[in-house]
């Protein structure tokens, strides 16, 4: 559940969409990934904050997602924990269980790009 931590520059794609209200269903806006890795993003990210290298823009639907939600195994041997992966993912995450995220977006002003 990440909190604002005080203001933090992220680079999201213009046409995510916009963060909803807390509690309200989660839309794919990514500003939580973009902000600090979950728990298993802080192992797979090496790190605590900025974005997590498993998060994923899918353009044809306009929205970010999780690549370990969509990891698929190579191989009969690693297809059959695609599931159970999946299952534990969405249960450290609270998928399914609205935004958590106390975080807020702001557009940088006109002129104030790096
Ligand atoms: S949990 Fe909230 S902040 Fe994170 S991607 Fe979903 S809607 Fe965006
Ligand atoms: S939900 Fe997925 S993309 Fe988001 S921080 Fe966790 S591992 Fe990374």
């Amino acid at each position: 559940m990440p909190k604002s931590r005080g203001p933090q520059i992220i680079h999201i794609q213009p046409e995510a969409p916009a963060k909803p209200a807390l509690g309200e269903p989660c839309n794919g806006c990514g500003l939580c990934c973009l902000a600090e890795p979950c728990p298993v993003g802080v192992i797979l990210s090496r790190r605590r904050h900025g974005a997590c290298v498993a998060l994923r823009w899918l353009p044809l639907q306009g929205r970010y997602s999780c690549g370990v939600m969509s990891w698929q195994g190579q191989s009969a041997a690693t297809r059959i924990l695609e599931r159970p992966l999946r299952a534990w993912m969405a249960r450290m995450i609270a998928a399914g269980q609205g935004c958590d995220a106390e975080l807020e977006a702001h557009a940088p002003e006109s002129g104030s790009e790096p």
